[in-house]
């Protein structure tokens, strides 16, 4: 099956790469270059992915964003922002409106297609059905909640497993400690990011040395398991 996916973007040398590359990987191809338009193409064809650049004339890439997050017919598609450098701000706001992921201009294309292979087939797996969780040598079963890196088993809290169960089904993916402390603890305040840090640094050692570093810091915004 071919999956179809909406560049919106209003540079039009990187829209052509973009293009290029995706095609070249049999991607079904749509493009809008004005930010009011790319929402009607999202809206009228859901496309099963996004590329969404942050300025757009028309509509902001962080408008469009949330207003597709608001719609109940396309609250599911994957978006990857583009960002200029020194949108740092931009970026932190552009996750918590619930961009999958981002990249910093300028790109490779390769490693843009890279993320949109990674994404699509994330958002593929349901939760739902997965009974089990393979990482390397790492394994988790979900319904009796236990974990084994090879042979060992490790033990962990209810907090921990579910820390790593978010991490890991969204691996390659940042997710804020605002997004942690809300799947994982059920909910967000201000001033308990440092929970979030705490639980981390305690399932890093536990993992033991072998996968601790599987456990990236984005410095500013999270935590990020390792693609792989
Ligand atoms: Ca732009």
């Amino acid at each position: 099956m071919t999956r179809t996916i909406l560049i919106i973007e209003d540079e039009t040398d990187i829209l052509n790469l973009i293009e290029w590359h995706l095609r070249a990987e049999k991607y079904t191809v749509l493009t809008a270059s004005d930010g009011l338009k790319g929402l009607d193409t999202a809206i009228r064809q859901l496309p099963d992915l996004i590329v969404l650049d942050l300025m757009l004339p028309g509509m902001d890439g962080l408008e469009i964003c949330k207003t597709l997050k608001r719609n109940p017919k396309t609250e599911h598609i994957p978006v990857i922002m583009l960002t200029a450098k020194g949108e740092e701000v931009d970026r932190i706001v552009g996750l918590e409106l619930g961009a999958d992921d981002y990249m910093v201009k300028p790109f490779s294309p390769r490693e843009l297609t890279l993320r949109v292979r990674a994404v699509l087939k994330r958002t593929d797996i349901s939760p739902a059905e997965e009974k089990s969780i393979q990482y390397q040598n790492l394994r988790m079963d979900l319904d009796s909640h236990r974990v084994w890196v090879g042979e060992n088993e490790i033990v962990l809290t209810v907090t921990e497993f579910k820390l790593l169960i978010e991490l890991i089904q969204n691996r390659g993916r940042v997710r804020t400690r605002d997004q942690l402390l809300d799947r994982v603890w059920g909910y967000q305040f201000d001033g308990y990011a440092r929970t979030v840090d705490t639980h981390v640094r305690r399932l890093r050692q536990k993992l033991g040395e072998e996968h601790a570093d599987a456990v990236e810091t984005v410095r500013g915004i999270g935590y990020r398991f390792r693609e792989n």
